[in-house]
């Protein structure tokens, strides 16, 4: 039998200690660069969503709690400081273009 990984993070907001549990969802909306993200919660503050928490670890970028709460709005990307340390997934369904159809009679 495979052990589970314990996703469950301490972490402190507004001033309170607690414990938060990401909920398992198919679709990960965010996607950090560690490289780049300095850990200042800018993304975190604007979310409207509240899907984000800042990281018990200073520095680190935050937690994404709610991924599927995500509407792809965009903020957070665009308050970031440092290019590339936020990226936003598009589910697959999403990523769909559509084009204008050529009848056979207009050629
Ligand atoms: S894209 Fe919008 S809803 Fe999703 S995490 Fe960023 S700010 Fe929140
Ligand atoms: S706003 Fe950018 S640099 Fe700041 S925590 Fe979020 S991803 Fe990291």
């Amino acid at each position: 039998m495979s052990k589970m990984e314990d996703t469950t993070k301490e972490t402190k907001n507004l001033g309170i200690d607690f414990t938060v549990e990401p909920v398992p969802c198919s679709t990960m909306p965010l996607k950090y660069d560690d490289s780049l993200c300095i850990g200042c919660n800018r993304c975190a503050s604007v979310c409207q969503c509240d899907i984000l928490l800042p990281s018990p670890e200073k520095g680190k970028h935050p937690l994404v709690v709610y991924p599927g709460e995500c509407y792809y709005c965009g903020a957070c990307v665009m308050v970031c400081p440092k290019p590339g340390a936020i990226k936003l997934s598009h589910p697959l369904m999403n990523r769909a273009k559509f084009v204008p159809v050529r009848r056979p009679e207009q050629e």
